[in-house]
């Protein structure tokens, strides 16, 4: 398969906003997606949306569809474990209509998909979405990148001017002349909706323990959606708990802001980590998404910067002449311009995970002091409100 267009690999999210971004300004795609059509709708981890992404999907005339079933979260509440000191951000303070919101994955990409399917039903171009596509393999020469990739057991290879890994990383994190950095925290955290006593009154709980942070967003009319890190031991120690046990060390790690914990769905965990691309000296291969960087979850930043990846992208495409796809200098243009946006979410977010997870002696009443001033400071609310919204 011989394409002109931009093959892009992995329709989670963020491969899908590539997909229609292009769509909507008639530049063609070929998209492979290893699961079966509508198999991620079902999916129900919950992602926290920026403001700033909200901005991206209501471009891509998404937001609407989801809008219902988003909860928006009005307040965001920081605080620590046996420390002073909390701060509280508001939206209204900001003249924001929410600080983010908190949505099913299986929403958002059936909503996605939805739009996909009209956009490429009303198209005139040769865009296709291979669903059950699995790639093994992605090579890249001075002219092309090329794809192999697997269907129905019959193996086939694309070639195209410019291939985009959106497969979440789980692939091809081995890609030659690809390089990464990671730094393993040791910590993996766990996941799941809680049923508390109180209302969320649209309230965001960020709340940093000595063993690591803990956030309770809220998600749906009652529910919270809970991410707990620590030591991988201490998370797989939560996870064997029966959960009337579980919901009391919940209620003693978090504290009685919400009353006490009343019910738990299925408890979920994965490992954190935090990587970055370094350098690809490739020609014709862009990696965004998760598949580019993976964040600690406490500040909600990852799957943001992911989708900032895809829109940036996409516009980088549709304004680049099609004789100069892939080439070095279009590459090196989109690196640069995403560089900082990801960088400053990784140290945003590494600074936060390491300021507040030492236990140094003297460290919790200093954060104390961070979080009393950063509640008097309403520059100081401002610059982190446009890092958390916008990554600016
Ligand atoms: C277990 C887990 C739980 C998480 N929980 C949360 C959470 O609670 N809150 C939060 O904000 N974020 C969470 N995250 C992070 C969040 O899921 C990501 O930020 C987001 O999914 C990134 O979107 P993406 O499109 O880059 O990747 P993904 O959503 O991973 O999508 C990648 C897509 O590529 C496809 N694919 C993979 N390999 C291939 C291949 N070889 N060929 C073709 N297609 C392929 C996959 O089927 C998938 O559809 C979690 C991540 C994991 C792994």
């Amino acid at each position: 398969m011989n394409l002109t267009h931009p093959i892009i690999v992995g329709g989670g999210p963020v491969g899908a906003v590539l997909a229609l971004s292009l769509q909507k300004k008639g530049v063609p795609f070929t998209m492979l997606e290893a699961r079966a059509k509508g198999a991620s709708h079902s999916d129900t981890r919950a992602l926290a949306l920026s403001y700033g992404s909200r901005l991206i999907l209501e471009k891509l005339n998404v937001w609407e569809a989801v809008a219902q079933k988003a909860t928006a979260i009005h307040t965001i509440h920081i605080s620590q474990r046996g420390g002073f000191g909390r701060t509280k951000l508001n939206a209204a303070d900001h003249n924001m209509p929410a600080l983010g919101y908190v949505l099913p994955y299986g929403l958002l990409t059936q909503a996605l998909d939805a739009a996909l399917n009209e956009a490429l039903g009303s198209g005139q171009q040769t865009s296709q979405i291979l669903y059950e596509a699995i790639a093994d393999d992605i090579g890249t020469t001075e002219f092309e990148a090329n794809v192999r990739f697997t269907q129905t057991e019959e193996t086939s290879l694309a070639m195209s001017p410019l291939v985009v890994v959106a497969d979440g990383g789980r692939n091809f994190g081995d890609i030659a002349g690809v390089e990464k950095e990671t730094k393993e925290y040791g910590h993996d955290a766990l996941v799941s909706k809680v049923k508390a006593e109180l209302p969320h009154n649209n309230i965001a709980y960020e709340r940093f323990t000595p063993t690591g942070p803990m956030a309770l967003l809220p998600n749906g009319a009652r529910d919270f959606s809970l991410v707990w890190t620590g030591e991988k031991s201490k998370i797989d120690a939560l996870l064997a708990l029966d959960d009337a046990t579980f919901l009391k060390q919940l209620h003693a790690a978090f504290g009685d802001r919400v009353g006490q914990f009343l019910s738990i769905e299925k408890r979920m965990s994965f490992p954190l980590k935090l990587s970055r691309l370094k350098s690809t000296a490739n020609s014709h291969l862009v990696i965004i998404g998760n598949a580019a960087q993976t964040m600690h979850p406490v500040a909600g930043q990852g799957f943001n910067v992911g989708l900032r990846d895809a829109k940036a992208l996409a516009d980088m495409v549709i304004n680049t002449p099609e004789a100069q796809w892939g080439k070095t200098e279009m590459l090196q243009n989109y690196s640069q311009l995403r560089s900082r946006d990801t960088r400053g979410g990784l140290l945003f977010t590494d600074v936060l995970v390491n300021l507040f997870s030492n236990d140094v002696v003297g460290l919790s009443g200093m954060r104390g002091f961070g979080l009393g001033a950063l509640e008097l400071l309403q520059p100081a609310k401002n610059l982190l409100i446009g890092k958390m919204s916008y990554g600016k």
